[in-house]
């Protein structure tokens, strides 16, 4: 679906470059199997937590692994979490999925032995996927014992938005006045909408 053009609301304010879409069910799930790299927001007491995170996409779960530490003992405590991953080329270039999730430890039992390897061999494709989880705990402790703890995310709900270059902005260009070449796309964005102008603050 077409969400708008430039970013969304700001129809009629100046020249439109970009369409924002937005991408099914199907392909939110084709970027979260390639990207593999996200960041993490969990909460706790009313506080939110975001980390970056490797994870590895299987049958609407999110795998990764861990070591013990603030986000494990908060999604312990709290299993409602969400995961944000993006791939950018360039501004106007760039889609990023949100998912909507719960915890799912994988304890070191029999009964979850099947699904820690599964982890285990999902997550091997990336390469040192291990070493931001344990040398993160080493250098806080270097004599305790590191325990590795796998877990996944269920995706409960997922949504995801791709940008690309209007193409009818493309076929049709527009020479920029001197003001436009010369301020970033935000600041001209701002100061249309006059939260930022010459002289002139936020009201
Ligand atoms: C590209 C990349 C991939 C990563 N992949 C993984 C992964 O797959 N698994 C994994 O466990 N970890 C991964 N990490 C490390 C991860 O982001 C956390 O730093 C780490 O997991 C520790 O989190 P924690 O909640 O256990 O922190 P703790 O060791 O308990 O420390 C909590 C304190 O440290 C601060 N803190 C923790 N992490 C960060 C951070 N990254 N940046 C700034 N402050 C921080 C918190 O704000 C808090 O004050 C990755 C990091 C990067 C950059």
């Amino acid at each position: 679906m077409l969400l708008d053009r430039h970013w969304g609301g700001l129809r009629g304010y100046g020249r439109c470059v970009m369409l924002i879409l937005e991408l099914t069910d199907i392909e939110c799930i084709k970027v979260l199997t390639r990207l593999g790299l996200g960041r993490l927001a969990c909460s706790h007491n009313n506080q939110p937590y975001v980390v970056p995170i490797y994870f590895a996409y299987r049958q609407r779960y999110l795998y990764s692994f861990a070591t013990l530490g603030q986000k494990i003992e908060w999604m312990r405590a709290n299993p409602r979490v969400c995961v944000e991953a993006d791939e950018i080329i360039n501004h106007h270039h760039w889609m990023s999925v949100v998912v909507q999730g719960h915890y799912e430890e994988l304890p070191d039992t029999p009964e979850w032995k099947a699904q820690r390897i599964l982890a285990h061999e999902l997550l091997q494709h990336r390469a040192m996927w291990w070493e931001p989880a344990y040398v993160v705990t080493a250098h806080l402790d270097a004599t305790a014992e590191l325990i590795p703890i796998y877990y996944r995310i269920h995706i409960d709900h997922v949504t995801g938005r791709r940008a690309m270059p209007d193409p009818v902005e493309a076929v049709e260009p527009v020479e920029p006045t001197t003001t436009q070449k010369s301020e970033g796309w935000l600041k001209s964005i701002l100061r249309r909408m006059r939260f930022v102008g010459p002289g002139r603050s936020s009201h």
